[in-house]
C-alpha cells in the first residue's frame, strides 16, 4: 500500500479523538470526507448513510458535490452506482461511471466532470451503515491500491459512524415492547452471565428511580454555572474514559464517548440554555431536555438508539450533580450484593471503590457497557429479567451469584457454597506464585506437560505474568462480540488480536472462531425464537451461514498472526463436511489477502474442538484432516449425556466421569496418537485434580485452563507419575456404571 494510504488509515484511526473534541457532529462527518478526499487526491468525496426507517440512502456529507443536496438526496437500495454498492455489498470501481448501465444522472449535482468513480459500502457485520464515494477526473482513474485503502478506511469509518448514528437519526420513531416474565421459584434464577467470578453474601436493593434526582435546586444560579457544569462534566467523562481505556484496551474503548458526544451536541446544550433563559433553574432545564431526548430515543425502533437512554441519563444526572453542592450519598455496599434496575458506569466505578461484592442487574441489557466495566473491575455481575428480585425481602437472606454462568442462588445449600469456595481457593492460590510457577510444567517423573491458558479478554493474561506457560490454548473470541453493540469489524478485531499476539510473542496462540448462540446471545442479532438454542444456530453453524462475518474474523486473525505461531480452531464441528467447508473459507481468505498484498499468516495450523458425540464417532476422519484436536469437555459432556450444562435442575446428571464420556476421551486420545497430531483438553475437566491423572494416563499431555487454575494444575501434575496414571486410567475405563467410576475416583 502506498505510504499516503497508510497515513490515511492512521489519520482515520485518530478520528475517534476528533469526534470527542469536536463540538458538532455534522462537522465530524464533514471532516471525514475532507480527510479522505485529501489523502486519496479525489475532487469529490461523499458519505451516504442508510436510514433503516425509510430504507433509503441519504447524502450526509460531501466535499465537491453541490452542498444543497446534503440531507436532500435520497437513493433507494440498488439505485445508481451508490445504491448498487450497498445492495451488492461490493465496491464499485469505474474509469468512466457514465458508461455503467446502473449510472444515474442527477442534474445540478456538480459531478459531471468527475467520471472516475469508486464507491465502497459501509457495513458493521450484517448491518448496513452507508456508502463512501470518491470521484476524480476520467484521466485519473482509481487503482487497486486506492480500492484497498478505501476499503480499510471504510471499515474504520463504519465503526465511528455507527457510534454517532443515533444522534444523526434522532428523529426515528417506533414503539418498544416490554415483556414481563413470571418467576415461580425464587431459590434459583438463571440469569445471563456478564462478568466472571462469584460472590456469596447479603444483598441490598439500590433504590434508583427512573427519574433524575434533583437533590439541591438552587434558584440563584444560571447560564454561567451551567456552562461551568458542562466543563466539569466533560473533564470528568474524559478522566473516566482514560481510566478504563488503560485497563481494558480491547473492549473498553468508547464507553464514555457517547456521553461526550451528547455533551458536544449543540442541540442538547443549546436546548438546556434556552430553557434557562426562559426562567427554569439549570437543573430543571437539564431534566426537561433529558425527558425530551429520552422520549425520542425510546420511540426509536432501533435498539441501539433505545439503549442510549442509559448514557443520556448518566450524563444528565452528572450535569445535575455538578450543578449542586451535594453529591450522591454513598450507600453501604462493602462486601454486599447490590440488586439494581439501573446502574451507570460512574456508579460502577464508585461501587468498585467501595468494594461491592457483586451486582445483580434486573431488566438491563447484557450488552451494556456495564458488563465490560464489571469485568475489568473484577466485580461479579449477573443480568436477569426477573423484576420480582427487586421486591425480595432481604432480611435473613444470603445470595450467591455466579458470574461465570449467570446463576443466582437465594439461600443456597452448603454443597453449592462449598463448590464455589473451592473455585475461590484456586483463584487465591494463583495469586501466591511460588518457585513452581516459573518452571516448565512437569510430572513427578519429569514428563513435560504442555500447559496453556484459556482467555476471554486480554486482561485475563494479567494474572499469570509470573507463570511459565506454553501459550494460549483457547482464546474465546466471542467476548469482543458479546460486549459490543454490533459486530466488530475486521479492523476492530485485528487491533484486539494484534495486541494478544504481541503480548504472547513466540508462544502458541489458538484462536477459536466465533462460538455464539446457545447461551451466548448477541443483543444486536436476532437468532429468532429457538426452542433449543444449544441445538440450534450455534457456533460454527452461525459462522458458516454468515460467511461475511466469518471472513471478517478469519482475515483479522490471519493478519494479526503474521509471522507468529497461530492456530485456528473451529468449535462444534459435527462432520467432515463442516471441517472442509470451514477450511476452504480460511483458504479463500488467505488467497484474497495474498492477492491484495496484505501481510498475513499463510500457514496457520487448523484444528477442531471435539465437543460433539458425532465428532467422536468419526474422529479418525476428522483427525486425518486436522492439524490438532482440542477437547471441549464442557460441551462434550452436555451433548453426550443430553444434559443442558446451564440447567441446574439436571446438574446432578452432568457427570464428567460417565463411562460414555471417559471412553469417548480415550477414543479421541488414541485417534490423535495414531494420526500423529496434538490433542489437548480445553474444557473444565482439564482443571480438576481427579481427571488430570486420567488424562495423563490416556496419553494427553496438553491442557488449556482458565487463568485461575494455572497454579493448581502445575502443582497437581508435579505429583503424578506417568506409570501410575496409566494404571489409574485403565482401571477407570474398566467400569460399566457411573457409580462404580465415582467410587473408584473417590476411594481409589
Ligand atoms: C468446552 O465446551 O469445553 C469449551 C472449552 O468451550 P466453551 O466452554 O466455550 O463452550
Ligand atoms: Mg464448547
Amino acid at each position: 500500500m502506498e505510504t499516503n494510504h497508510i497515513k490515511m488509515l492512521c489519520d482515520i484511526g485518530e478520528l475517534d479523538n476528533l469526534f470527542v473534541k469536536s463540538s458538532n457532529l455534522e462537522i465530524c462527518i464533514n471532516k471525514m470526507v475532507e480527510m479522505v478526499a485529501d489523502h486519496i487526491h479525489a475532487a469529490i468525496c461523499s458519505i451516504y448513510l442508510y436510514d433503516e426507517n425509510t430504507d433509503l440512502l441519504v447524502l450526509k456529507a460531501t466535499k465537491g458535490l453541490n452542498p444543497k443536496f446534503v440531507n436532500n438526496l435520497q437513493l433507494k437500495i440498488g439505485e445508481g452506482l451508490v445504491g448498487k454498492a450497498l445492495k451488492t455489498r461490493k465496491p464499485v470501481i469505474e474509469k468512466d461511471a457514465k458508461l455503467n448501465k446502473d449510472y444515474k444522472y442527477i442534474p445540478d449535482l456538480f459531478e459531471d466532470m468527475y467520471d472516475a468513480f469508486l464507491a465502497v459500502p459501509l457495513f458493521r457485520g450484517k448491518n448496513k451503515i452507508g456508502v463512501l464515494v470518491v470521484q476524480r477526473k476520467k484521466e485519473l482513474s482509481f487503482s487497486q491500491n486506492d480500492l484497498l485503502a478505501l476499503r480499510a478506511t471504510a471499515s474504520q469509518l463504519a465503526i465511528m459512524i455507527e457510534n454517532i448514528k443515533y444522534l444523526i437519526l434522532l428523529e426515528s420513531h417506533g414503539v418498544i415492547a416490554n415483556s414481563q416474565v413470571d418467576i415461580s421459584n425464587l431459590n434459583f434464577i438463571k440469569g445471563q452471565t456478564s462478568s466472571q467470578g462469584f460472590f456469596y453474601g447479603t444483598a441490598v436493593i439500590f433504590s434508583q428511580t427512573k427519574d433524575l434526582i434533583i437533590t439541591d435546586e438552587n434558584e440563584n444560579i444560571g447560564i454561567d454555572e451551567f456552562n461551568q457544569a458542562v466543563v466539569e462534566t466533560e473533564l470528568e467523562l474524559e478522566r473516566l474514559q482514560n481510566l478504563v481505556g488503560e485497563k481494558l484496551s480491547d473492549v473498553a474503548s468508547l464507553i464514555f464517548t457517547s456521553q461526550l458526544l451528547m455533551l458536544k451536541d449543540s442541540g442538547f446544550t443549546r436546548g438546556i440554555t434556552k430553557k434557562i433563559e426562559l426562567g427554569l433553574t439549570p437543573s430543571r432545564a437539564v431534566a426537561e431536555i433529558f425527558n425530551k431526548y429520552k422520549k425520542i430515543f425510546l420511540d426509536s425502533s432501533n435498539e441501539i438508539i433505545q439503549e442510549k437512554v442509559q448514557d443520556l441519563q448518566d450524563l444528565s444526572q452528572r450535569l445535575i450533580d455538578n450543578l449542586s453542592n451535594s453529591k450522591k450519598e454513598n450507600e453501604v455496599v462493602k462486601d454486599t450484593i447490590v440488586i439494581t434496575r439501573e446502574l451507570f458506569p460512574s456508579d460502577l466505578l464508585r461501587l468498585s471503590a467501595e468494594n461491592v461484592g457483586g451486582i445483580i442487574m434486573v431488566a438491563g441489557g447484557v450488552t451494556s457497557h456495564i458488563s465490560i466495566l464489571a469485568r475489568s473491575l473484577n466485580i461479579p455481575l449477573v443480568f436477569t429479567d426477573k423484576t420480582e428480585l427487586l421486591e425480595l425481602p432481604l432480611d435473613n437472606v444470603k445470595i450467591l451469584i455466579d458470574g461465570e454462568v449467570g446463576n443466582i442462588y437465594i439461600n443456597p445449600g452448603n454443597e453449592i457454597v462449598e463448590k464455589f469456595q473451592e473455585r475461590n481457593d484456586a483463584r487465591e492460590l494463583l495469586s501466591k506464585s511460588d518457585e513452581l510457577s516459573i518452571l516448565p510444567t512437569k510430572t513427578e517423573d519429569g514428563e513435560l506437560v504442555n500447559l496453556m491458558i484459556n482467555i476471554n479478554l486480554l486482561s485475563d493474561l494479567n494474572n499469570i505474568e509470573n507463570y511459565k506457560i506454553c501459550g494460549v490454548g483457547l482464546y474465546r473470541t466471542e467476548f469482543p462480540f458479546l460486549v459490543r453493540r454490533n459486530f466488530p469489524s475486521e479492523e476492530e478485531q485485528y487491533v484486539i488480536y494484534k495486541k494478544l499476539v504481541e503480548k504472547m510473542k513466540g508462544k502458541i496462540i489458538t484462536f477459536r472462531t466465533l462460538d455464539i448462540g446457545g447461551d451466548k446471545v448477541l443483543s444486536y442479532y436476532s437468532f429468532g425464537k429457538e426452542q433449543n438454542p444449544f441445538l440450534g444456530m450455534r457456533s460454527i453453524r452461525f459462522s458458516l451461514s454468515h460467511e461475511e462475518v466469518f471472513k471478517d474474523q478469519l482475515r483479522a486473525i490471519l493478519r494479526a498472526g503474521y509471522s507468529e505461531n497461530i492456530k485456528i480452531m473451529f468449535p462444534m464441528i459435527s462432520s467432515l463436511d463442516d471441517l472442509r467447508k470451514s477450511k476452504s473459507i480460511v483458504e479463500d481468505c488467505i488467497r484474497e489477502l495474498k492477492e491484495a498484498g496484505i501481510l498475513h499468516n499463510s500457514k496457520p495450523e487448523i484444528g477442531i474442538m471435539v465437543e460433539l458425540p458425532s465428532a467422536v464417532v468419526i474422529i479418525d476422519d476428522l483427525a486425518n484432516e486436522s492439524d490438532f484436536l482440542s477437547i471441549g469437555t464442557n460441551d462434550l459432556i452436555q451433548y453426550t449425556l443430553a444434559v443442558d450444562r446451564t440447567n441446574e435442575k439436571v446438574s446432578h446428571l452432568y457427570t464428567s466421569h460417565h463411562p460414555a464420556v471417559i471412553r469417548s476421551l480415550k477414543k479421541i486420545a488414541d485417534s490423535a496418537k495414531q494420526h500423529g497430531i496434538d490433542v489437548s483438553v480445553c474444557g473444565d475437566m482439564g482443571n480438576k485434580e481427579k481427571y488430570l491423572k486420567f488424562f495423563l494416563g490416556i496419553g494427553i499431555k496438553s491442557f488449556s485452563v482458565d487463568s485461575m487454575y494455572i497454579s493448581k494444575v502445575k502443582k497437581v501434575c508435579s505429583k503424578i507419575k506417568i506409570e501410575d496414571s496409566k494404571k489409574y486410567a485403565e482401571k477407570m475405563l474398566s467400569y460399566k456404571t457411573v457409580q462404580e467410576v465415582e467410587d473408584f475416583i473417590n476411594n481409589g
